[in-house]
């Protein structure tokens, strides 16, 4: 959290902002720019630049300017205010509210109206120029044969390939959870040992639950959600729920109808 779904109500709400003009651009935090330019040199840089279109691959909210094109990564807590309103008022691991100490950057633009990004746990990511080539097809998108060439040939758990950016970009440990749970497919798989039939299976409900999750409102409303407590049954067929370690994540998962 924040996966693909709340990245893409973040673009959308962003949407406000293309055609303005950057005032000034602050970025308080200079650990959200780790690795990249220092925050006094950036904001000179956008001083007066125009925003003029958005893009996302994956988690990667892509904001194109007639200066330079930045990368926003949310990681685990983050937020996009937009003109003093948030698309998503409370992330599941993150408090609620927008107090100025998790500010990392704020964009206030020409005849008002401003853009911040808030991070409680200063995870997300300020970046100029981001790679995209780093990133693997977007998971809302992703076609049968690209799923396919994502698994392929891999002894890595099935999970842990799915929440690999550079192979499918966007889908966290929520999403993924939810959609091996409703495929009926074990996590801990070799990923390269799905046969055909199961990656078609993978596909659809990779794709079904990513659409039902964004008109539920999030990444946190799956069927799964309320059974990711240590005892519990499987929502499906009553079994005892595992709770393991998978790529590096915890992990739900039904021994008994997902294999
Ligand atoms: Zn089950």
């Amino acid at each position: 959290v924040p996966e693909l779904i709340e990245v893409e109500a973040y673009r959308v709400a962003a949407e406000a902002v293309v055609g303005r003009t950057i005032e000034a651009a602050e970025h308080p935090d200079p650990w959200v720019l780790r690795g990249g330019p220092d925050p006094a040199g950036l904001a000179v840089d956008l001083q007066g630049a125009v925003v003029e279109g958005l893009g996302r691959r994956g988690k990667l909210l892509v904001v194109e300017t007639d200066a330079a094109t930045i990368g926003l990564r949310f990681g685990m807590t983050g937020r996009l205010v937009v003109d003093g309103r948030a698309p998503i008022e409370q992330l599941l691991y993150g408090p609620p509210g927008a107090p100025e100490r998790w500010l990392r950057l704020r964009w206030t633009f020409v005849g008002g109206g401003s853009l911040d990004l808030v991070d409680p746990r200063r995870l997300g990511r300020i970046e100029v120029d981001p790679d995209l080539d780093r990133l693997g097809p977007d998971a809302a998108s992703l076609t049968l044969s690209q799923l396919r060439d994502a698994l392929g040939g891999s002894v890595a758990p099935l999970k842990a390939r799915l929440l690999d950016q550079s192979r499918v970009a966007g889908i966290g440990n929520l999403i993924v959870d939810e959609t091996l749970w409703r495929a009926g497919i074990s996590p801990v798989r070799p990923a390269g040992d799905l046969d055909d039939g199961e990656v078609r299976v993978l596909h659809r409900r990779l794709r079904s639950t990513i659409s039902m999750l964004t008109a539920r409102g999030g990444s946190h409303t799956g069927d799964l959600q309320p059974a990711r407590i240590r005892g519990a049954a499987c929502p499906r067929c009553g079994a005892p729920l595992r709770r393991d370690e998978v790529g590096g994540r915890t992990t739900f998962w039904c021994p008994a109808h997902q294999r």
